[in-house]
């Protein structure tokens, strides 16, 4: 598949000339979720450097416990206090319904929708901020980013 055989060669140009990191500890403390759109340029979106930020992507950017299980070690193994759950516009999961969703993809799971990006983020970072063993945690930022614009929306804060 020549899929394959493009990627690894991207990979011997990138081997040749990348920068090495060697503390696994992101720089800025920071960690961020998000959704996997392929419009989303994380790093380049946020200013971001190798090495500085977790970076946790999913379908539409939720809070979900495969998250809260790489918070709780971005936390209290790699020293991660400041959290951004960032959606977007034009995200695949919002304006649809979870029975949409089963329909059009055979699976029978909960895909969290968001209805409102505001109130889906506020559901999120209440769900972050309550958590017990999430305690490192000392602030999070809510944001909607554009992905016509680029930019962000500031939406919800909180900070312990
Ligand atoms: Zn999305």
């Amino acid at each position: 598949m020549t899929q394959f055989s493009d990627l690894l060669t991207a990979n011997h140009a990138y081997a040749a000339a990348r920068a090495n990191v060697a503390d696994a500890r992101p720089g800025r403390r920071l960690a961020v979720v998000t959704c996997m759109d392929a419009r989303i340029d994380v790093f380049a979106v946020l200013g971001l450097h190798l090495g500085e930020a977790h970076v946790i992507r999913n379908a539409g950017g939720r809070v979900t416990d495969d998250v809260l299980r790489s918070l709780a070690l971005s936390t209290h193994v790699l020293g991660v206090e400041v959290l951004v759950v960032m959606q977007h516009t034009k995200c695949g999961l919002a304006g649809i319904t979870d029975e949409e969703l089963r329909a059009l993809t055979g699976a029978d799971l909960g895909f969290l929708p968001i209805d409102d990006h505001a109130a889906a983020l506020r559901e999120d970072i209440e769900l972050l901020a309550t958590k017990p063993y999430l305690v490192p945690l000392k602030a999070i930022a809510g944001f909607v980013y554009d992905v016509e614009s680029g930019e962000i929306a500031d939406v919800v804060r909180w900070e312990r």
